[in-house]
């Protein structure tokens, strides 16, 4: 384990500089408690530092003899806090002014300003979290749907950590067996070994192939799919996003980068994250589909991870649903049979003929359909099921790199026992699996590596 010292008292804001009820200011360090007497007057004039852990109290800040604000101030000791540290939370009010006074007083108490995630990689430093638990601390900040949500908190739990543990010690016995037998031929017998641990090694590759294999899901469900919405005019691509927004409010992003400005809204289809792409040519009325031409169409659907081709079901299909069904073979797809409430909605066959893609009928207008919708962008992208009590789902590109690694080293390992290699031969890439796992809980990562993946945290966290 790497020594690093956390040895300053760190401070920052840990909510959204915005108008709002209450503001957090967070201390954690050594000299969290002494620093906060210097800027803390309870009621009753007795020190925060003589307080009880776990307790709340209320006072006001204090600078130069002026007030600054009344305050809460929760007292946590170490070990039992985020960091492992001696934390105190100052919760005051909100907004950027009030929050913004309590910082500068805690600075001027001695504190230092934290880096951003500095909070979360003291809990790492600190042994209170692995990496993997830490990473999924951003995630939870970040989720964009109830699903990643859910991934993220069982990430936190340990779920991923506690799986490659069990690789890790199943990995670890054959390494000390192995060990002991070449010091110790007299009590350890190889004899047949190599079968063995052929097996151990098969067992574990599975595992790891099942996580790997497992990213694709994650992704989706970390960065929601990536969905164009296709169809003749007036089929009803705006209605159906309407549905599809429902009292929420999209969340607009310009992605940079781009030859065009692709506009993106992050919508919720019941706990699924759509990130639907170039609205602002859906909501465009008028003869659509010519206008923004087969080259932007397809530009579209290169981007797109699913397209939602919409169909007005009370016209038969013509020359422009065929072009672009043709367009979009070969990706994933969902035909859209729109306006199921109208009595002459009679053309779903139509539509549906000749083609791979699923065809459902829904009404955008009365919002029918749209769970049997979610259910087959289920089936699609997480094959029917999407579980996290058993199963865990790796969301990192990180993880998931680590993991090819770790399973090219155990290739190697099986190529050696097939050659007949002698066992201490094996020992080599064992280990190499091992170092490679070990950088997903954080073990064997550099320290350059670990400022930068705490780089990317917010401030405060
Ligand atoms: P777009 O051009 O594809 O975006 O189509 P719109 O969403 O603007 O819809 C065109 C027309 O069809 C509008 O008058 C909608 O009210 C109507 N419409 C859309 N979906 C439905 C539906 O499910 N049922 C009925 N009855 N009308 C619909």
């Amino acid at each position: 384990m790497r020594i690093q010292t956390t040895e300053d008292t760190i401070a920052a804001i840990s909510t959204s500089l915005a108008p709002s009820g209450i503001g957090i200011v967070r201390m954690s360090g050594p000299e969290a408690f002494a620093l906060a007497d210097r800027i803390y007057k309870g009621v009753k004039g007795k020190k925060l530092s003589a307080q009880k852990a776990n307790t709340v109290h209320y006072g006001w800040i204090v600078r130069d003899g002026r007030v600054l604000d009344e305050v809460l101030c929760i007292l946590l000791r170490a070990p039992h806090s985020y960091t492992g540290e001696d934390t105190v939370e100052i919760d005051c009010h909100g907004g950027i002014l009030a929050v913004g006074r309590v910082l500068d007083a805690c600075l001027a108490a001695g504190a230092r300003i934290a880096e951003p995630g500095e909070f979360t990689k003291r809990a790492f430093l600190n042994g209170r979290i692995d990496m993997s638990q830490a990473e999924a601390v951003m995630d939870i900040i970040s989720a964009k749907s109830e699903y990643a949500l859910e991934s993220s908190l069982s990430q936190l739990s340990g779920s991923l950590k506690e799986k490659i543990e069990k690789i890790r010690e199943a990995l670890l016995f054959e390494l000390a067996y192995i060990e002991s037998a070449l010091d110790d031929p007299e009590h350890y017998d190889l004899t047949g070994y190599s079968e063995r641990i052929s097996g151990v090694i098969r067992r574990q590759k599975e595992e790891i192939e099942g996580l790997i294999q497992s990213f694709e899901r994650g992704k989706f469900i970390q960065e929601g799919i990536k969905t164009v919405i296709l169809g003749r005019p007036n089929a009803g691509k705006s209605s159906l996003l309407n549905a599809l927004t429902g009292k929420q409010r999209a969340i607009v992003t310009d992605i940079p980068g781009t030859t065009r400005d692709v506009i993106e809204e992050n919508l919720q289809l019941q706990g699924l994250a759509l990130r639907i792409l170039d609205t602002a040519g859906i909501r465009r009325a008028d003869n659509e589909v010519e206008r923004i031409g087969v080259d932007l169409a397809k530009s579209q659907i290169s981007d797109a991870d699913l397209i939602l081709y919409v169909c007005d079901g009370t016209k038969l299909p013509d020359e422009n649903d065929r072009e672009i069904l043709e367009l979009i073979k070969g990706k994933k797809g969902i035909i859209l049979i729109n306006k199921t409430d109208l009595e002459d909605c009679v053309y779903a066959r139509a539509y549906g003929e000749n083609t791979a893609f699923p065809v459902l009928e829904i009404s955008a207008k009365t919002e029918e359909g749209l769970e049997k919708l979610k259910n087959t962008i289920v089936e699609m992208f997480f094959e029917g099921k999407i579980s996290f009590n058993e199963e865990v789902v790796i969301t990192s590109a990180r993880h998931r790199d680590v993991l090819l690694r770790a399973r090219e080293s155990l290739d190697l390992v099986e190529e050696s026992i097939e050659a007949g290699m002698p066992e201490d031969f094996l020992s080599i890439d064992i280990y190499g699996a091992l170092d490679a796992l070990s950088e997903i809980t954080g073990g064997s990562l550099s320290e350059d590596l670990v400022d930068e993946i705490f780089s990317k945290f917010c401030t405060g966290k």
